[in-house]
């Protein structure tokens, strides 16, 4: 019998979630490292090398990987012989861990929770509750996996009850490029197979907890059908061409992890759900003899790229911009934005619409006249930050307020991550404007190049307020150009075709 202490779990628990919210797993890294290496599209290996250089830059700087810092989620497995000198319930420990490691003062984290997620989507300001799985198994430890969930990844995740004849390899290959790239490839996928509807979502998120191995797989080859699976769909999910940010590319997914259980003979339940660019987790064993220790990382454990710029891109000043140089701009060409750009995201899109309903001016101060907004909802600064790390949102979710705003405020261009829609690249093209890409997971790298932030409107929104950003050398891929040319259809396609006769170089 062992007694584990409440401040012992409430300090691991909050220590743990700050080490991952700057901090990328030893094994992702090295996968993304070999992935880096192999990549022969040069979209997608720029993305690569931006993740990758933003990955060491947030571990030397101790800072967020992405400013989504992510929903918390904890698997407990609590050994039968434990005992708690404790007052709060074991959720109420993890939640008093999360409310200490987001509200921590030298490194807050992003509180993107909100409660009545159905009406009015108050946050809790501290990114609590946590979604917590409680086990009971023998023995006398307590096993803790955390993980910290980005909303981009988390709302890809996708659920089939097949007939027990479908082909699940066939499902995944349909399913995964439906997901477009607001998962922020290239990641993990994850998959649940068996079970209920509601085991196989909980086997998919438990797979993706476990170490990127599939290049030890390929080398001993499968022993079990779910390794011949694994192999399966990783190899044919990267033949799609996807790539990295979805700009097409040799690796869409890392590896492919996959958990099972029986299921009724009537039902083939399938789950997926992929992991992004900034995959999160950590795993700790309390035995009763006080705090956890951590995994400490070290330098070395980085692969050696950095990213100093574009050296064809094209310079852009933000402040003397018009319709006829943005017309000049060309689908997958890459941009170095200076000057100001205006920023909003979801609740801001909401507000300017209303008031242009109503017949109302926007805030004073807020022009989109020759502007390009920003989709972003950066993490408060720390010491002399003048931002936290804001790299961009899904800008999918902006495309039923993407025709207003190119009608009504002379906007001229938006920046985000992962695709348009089609109504949303038609407006574009109507409007001679353009649609650009910064890199998803790699929020860190592009605060750099934000030199100054000020609220200008919607103070009360949070990090969803609008800012102006002073910005010098911004680096953006322009996705969608004046043509209604999308590089998130013409990349795939044409690295899909080549996948097949690009030798491909395994690292030794
Ligand atoms: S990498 Fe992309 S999906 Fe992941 S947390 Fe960041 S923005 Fe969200």
């Amino acid at each position: 019998m062992i007694t584990i202490r409440q401040e012992d779990m409430i300090g691991s628990v909050a220590d743990a979630l700050q080490i991952i919210s700057y901090t990328h797993p030893g094994d992702h890294l090295r996968a993304l490292g070999d992935a880096w290496q192999r990549e022969q599209s040069p979209a997608a290996r720029d993305a690569i090398t931006q993740i990758l250089a933003n990955s060491r830059m947030c571990f030397e700087g101790k800072r967020p990987i992405c400013q989504d810092t992510g929903i918390v989620v904890a698997f407990l497995k609590i050994g039968m012989n434990v005992r708690w000198d404790a007052q709060l319930s074991v959720e109420d420990m993890i939640n008093a861990g999360v409310r200490r490691a987001y509200t921590h003062p030298d490194n807050p984290l992003r509180a993107s929770i909100v409660a009545d997620p159905a009406g009015m989507r108050c946050n809790t300001q501290d990114n609590t509750p946590a979604v917590v799985h409680l086990t009971l198994v023998p023995g006398d430890t307590l096993e803790v996996i955390l993980a910290a969930k980005g909303g981009g990844s988390e709302n890809k995740a996708r659920l089939a009850m097949l007939n027990p004849t479908d082909n699940l390899v066939d499902w995944v290959l349909d399913t995964i490029p439906s997901l477009g790239a607001g998962w922020c490839p290239p990641g993990i996928i994850g998959l649940g197979i068996g079970g209920t509807a509601e085991k196989a979502m909980l086997l998919a998120k438990e797979s993706l907890l476990a170490p990127v191995n599939i290049q030890a797989l390929q080398a001993r080859g499968p022993t079990t059908r779910l390794e011949e699976l694994r192999l399966e769909i990783y190899d044919k999910v990267n033949a799609l061409g996807i790539g990295a940010q979805g700009l097409g590319g040799l690796t869409t997914v890392l590896d492919v992890k996959i958990l099972d259980y029986p299921t009724h003979a009537a039902s083939l339940p399938v789950a997926l759900i992929p992991n992004c660019a900034a995959t999160r987790h950590i795993h700790f064993t309390l035995n009763g003899s006080g705090p956890a220790t951590l995994p400490a990382p070290k330098l070395e454990d980085w692969p050696p790229v950095t990213w100093s710029g574009n050296l064809t891109a094209r310079h852009v000043n933000l402040d003397t911009l018009q319709r006829d140089d943005v017309a000049a701009w060309r689908s997958g060409e890459t941009l170095l934005l200076s000057g100001t750009l205006l920023t909003g995201r979801d609740a801001a899109h909401r507000r300017i619409a209303d008031l242009i309903a109503n017949d109302e001016p926007l805030p004073a101060g807020v022009d989109f006249t020759n502007r390009l907004i920003y989709y972003v909802g950066p993490v408060s600064p720390v010491r002399s930050e003048v931002v936290g790390p804001a790299g961009p949102t899904t800008a999918t979710r902006m495309d039923k307020f993407t025709d207003l705003m190119l009608r009504k405020t002379g906007l001229i261009g938006m920046i985000g991550k992962a695709e348009r829609g089609p109504e949303a690249i038609a407006s574009i093209k109507r409007h001679r404007a353009a649609y650009l890409v910064a890199v998803g997971g790699a929020a860190y790298l592009v605060a750099k190049a934000i030199k100054s932030a000020k609220v200008i409107a919607f103070e009360e929104l949070g990090m969803e307020a609008i800012y102006a950003f002073q910005v010098e050398d911004m680096p953006v891929t322009v996705a969608v150009d004046v043509h209604g040319n999308s590089i998130h259809t013409m990349g795939p396609l044409a690295w899909q075709q080549r996948t097949g006769t690009i030798p491909v170089v395994t690292q030794p």
